[in-house]
């Protein structure tokens, strides 16, 4: 089983990577920031509880997301592997995640951060707000506060698996192939 984490900022490429590496690693894609926004879009209570912390660009409280992620993952007892996608986005969270996965028999593989600087992440997400729907993706102050965020919540959850062995950066800029094509040498890497 090969359990992948696809970490990095918001707007660092994660959901748009994501997609292409499902297609040649047949992993299953979870990603909770979909799941809340497909909950949210169905006025779900989950969704509704969501809602007003996604709308102010701050975390959901962990043990909400880690309980959607729990049920997700039951959900799929055949999948060959996992793809995680915004999540963990805190230390608990990650502590959460690995008891998860030693249930099941099996861990996560390595986690790959996307780096891309700061400037770029809220030029990329502006663009994206044109276009996404996201009230997250439209208000620069709000991307800000998301990246603030990242930096103090989530970023330490690279350092959690680098004492690991298991964290790697990739870098973010260039054309999504290039990307894909650093991201899946890292990949071909673990596997060999
Ligand atoms: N979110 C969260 N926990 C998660 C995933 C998402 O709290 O595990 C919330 C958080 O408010 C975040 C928003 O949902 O800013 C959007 O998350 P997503 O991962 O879709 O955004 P991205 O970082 O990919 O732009
Ligand atoms: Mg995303």
């Amino acid at each position: 089983m090969i359990n992948l984490i696809l970490f990095g900022p918001p707007g660092s490429g994660k959901g748009t990577q994501a997609a292409k590496l499902v297609e040649k690693y047949h992993l299953l894609h979870i990603s909770t920031g979909d799941l809340f926004r497909y909950e949210m879009g169905n006025d779900t209570p989950l969704g509704k509880k969501a809602k007003s912390y996604i709308e102010k660009g701050e975390l959901v409280p962990d043990e909400v997301t880690v309980g959607m992620l729990r049920n997700k993952v039951e959900a799929n007892p055949d999948a060959a592997g996992f793809i995680f996608d915004g999540f963990p986005r805190t230390i608990p969270q990650a502590e959460a995640l690995d008891e998860l996965m030693a249930e099941k028999g099996s861990r996560i593989s390595a986690l790959l951060m996307l780096d891309v600087p700061d400037e770029e992440l809220v030029k990329r997400l502006l663009e994206r707000g044109k276009t996404s729907g996201r009230k997250d993706d439209t208000d620069e102050s709000i991307i800000r506060n998301r990246i603030e965020v990242y930096k103090s919540e989530t970023a330490p959850v690279f350092d959690y698996y680098q004492a690991k062995d298991k964290a790697e950066k990739v870098y973010g800029l260039g054309s999504i192939e290039e990307i894909f094509e650093r991201l899946c040498n890292r990949i071909d890497a673990l596997v060999a």
